[in-house]
């Protein structure tokens, strides 16, 4: 839940993903020198891997990249990620930009571009993504999620959750209503590219328990056969 701490005066991660050495050099050098904690990579598979296994807190991704076509790395960012996307591109072509904001990039930059310019879009950037992102209070139906004091409950009653449940359910109930599939969840809650849909059905059904259902007769958590699940209010679905 990276999009919960407040940015302050620099300090945030940046992912640069660009194969050009030289652009590369020069956009480390600029970020480093603003306070972002910079790393980089040269292709898209690499990025992907980033992204999933340490998520930064913006993602500057350069249009021709080696291995993948921009859009279909964006397209695959977005299966995993809500990180924001700043595109850098060198071709001045306006659908084609268009058309990469509609498919979820937050903005472009067209080369050569300036420090200062980077520099302004990436705070834009970064204060729109943490305004947006969760609130530190959750709620749905009678469930109720304190986000910074880590604490659940479900109609005034404390629910008892570990680290892990607490994060699945906190992540479920930011989504209310949406079907989020296993991938996402190993992406965001287990920070795992990879993995065995058991361990997610195990936490789900201890959550389950402590919320007084069962897969069977559910009230907030649905699975969704083969697709992933959704939490939703009883009262409302
Ligand atoms: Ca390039």
């Amino acid at each position: 839940m990276a999009h919960i701490v407040a940015y302050g005066a620099g300090m945030s991660s940046v992912l640069v993903v660009e194969d050009d050495p030289n652009v590369r050099t020069a956009l480390i050098r600029e970020l480093s020198a603003r306070s972002h904690v910079v790393r980089s990579v040269g292709t898209a598979m690499d990025a992907l891997r980033e992204v999933t296994q340490s998520p930064p807190d913006v993602v500057i991704l350069d249009l021709g990249l080696p291995d993948l076509d921009g859009a279909e790395v964006l397209k695959m960012l977005r299966g995993i990620s809500d990180v924001p996307v700043i595109i850098a591109t060198a071709r001045d072509d306006e659908p084609e930009i268009v058309r990469l904001l509609n498919a979820g990039a937050d903005d472009y930059l067209i080369k050569p571009f300036s420090a200062e310019h980077l520099s302004a879009r990436l705070a834009a950037v970064l204060r729109r993504s943490s305004r947006s992102g969760p609130t530190a209070e959750i709620r749905v139906g009678g469930l109720h999620i304190d986000l910074d004091r880590r604490e659940a409950s479900l109609d005034g009653a404390p629910l008892e959750l570990t680290r892990r449940e607490f994060d699945l359910l906190a992540y479920l109930a930011a989504r209310p209503g949406r079907v989020v599939a296993r991938r996402e969840l190993l992406a965001e809650v287990w920070r795992q590219a990879y993995g065995d849909d058991q361990t997610i059905d195990v936490h789900l059904s201890w959550l389950r328990r402590k919320l007084g259902e069962t897969a069977a007769s559910p009230r907030y958590l649905h699975t969704v056969r083969g697709v992933g699940v959704r939490l939703a209010d009883p009262d409302k679905s």
